[in-house]
């Protein structure tokens, strides 16, 4: 039987609830999201129903995560629709808070991250991960949870969190779930729906040059060759850009060393949507 999910707009609601459940020795799981619920969130919540006692799903847009003249205001939101595909899950409580609650007037803090925030996405988005920082700090603090779920399609946010948590010694464990991807290989993302039908026929490049270049790396290719090539099939396919295809070190972020596993990571624009996706070479 499947329970409605709670919803809490105030942080004192938010942490009598956690309080409650840490109370009677019951763990609790957070999975941080902005909304826009797609099956690649749900099996976040799914993991963290398996590792914890109780789920907390939160779903705000986050502002400073956003530059000016990205996406912030388009960016699609069906908070009802939301709250519907988790109650058919394994989420307990959802932490809908407003921007007032989370900026109030005089909010002046930013948390700025360095090792495995440098370069990739932030040499393109250079506001992002300090937004991402934030927020996940304030959303750690609120909800006190004893884990949060990221999701790998996002792998570079999931290792500088990893990174921040570390660094800052916030007591509660980060836990990466496995990319939930179309049939064709597209990863979910709720940015997939500003795709026309034209460009989602060729979306599933990206993966798939991933793919080749992960094996042309296993097999001997060298890594700058090997992600040369996918850069150049994307284009070839139909993309107006690719921001970078790069081969790092799977844990740091770092250039790729000796015997360490790499992840190759990508972001490309196709027409004016942003798609970012990324493999692991073993
Ligand atoms: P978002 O709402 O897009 O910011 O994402 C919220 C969380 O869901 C992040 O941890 C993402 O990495 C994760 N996520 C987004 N898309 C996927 C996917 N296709 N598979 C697994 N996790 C995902």
């Amino acid at each position: 039987m499947t329970q409605q999910p709670m919803i809490v707009i105030e942080l004192q609601s938010l942490r009598a609830w956690v309080a409650n459940e840490h109370s009677k020795g019951a763990t609790v799981a957070l999975v941080p999201t902005m909304g826009a619920l797609h099956e690649g969130h749900l099996d976040l919540v799914r993991l963290a129903k398996s590792k914890a006692d109780r789920v907390v799903v939160s779903i705000f847009v986050n502002p400073r995560q956003f530059a000016p003249h990205e996406d912030f205001d388009r960016y699609p939101r069906q908070l009802s629709a939301d709250v519907e595909r988790l109650g058919q899950g394994a989420a307990d409580l959802i932490w809908s808070p407003s921007t007032a609650e989370m900026y109030p007037a005089g909010f002046a803090t930013r948390i700025e991250v360095g090792g495995a925030a440098l370069g990739l996405e932030t040499d393109f988005r250079p506001h992002f991960f300090g937004g991402v920082a934030t927020v996940c700090c304030k959303l750690f603090s609120q909800v006190m949870p004893d884990i949060a779920i990221f999701g790998e399609k996002d792998y570079q946010q999931l290792t500088v969190l990893k990174q921040m948590v570390r660094d800052l010694n916030l007591p509660l464990e980060i836990v990466g779930a496995p990319t939930r991807r179309e049939a064709d290989g597209l990863a979910l993302s709720s940015r997939n729906a500003y795709l026309s039908a034209e460009e989602r026929a060729i979306a599933p490049i990206l993966h798939r040059a991933l793919e080749a270049s992960a094996a042309g790396i296993r097999s001997g290719t060298d890594t700058d060759a090997a992600t040369k090539a996918a850069s150049a099939a994307v284009m070839l396919a139909g993309f107006a850009k690719v921001d970078y295809i790069a081969a790092r070190d799977a844990v740091t972020l770092g250039p790729p060393q000796l015997g360490h596993p790499l992840r190759i990571l990508a972001a490309a624009w196709l027409g004016k949507t942003r798609l970012i996706d990324n493999i692991g070479v073993a």
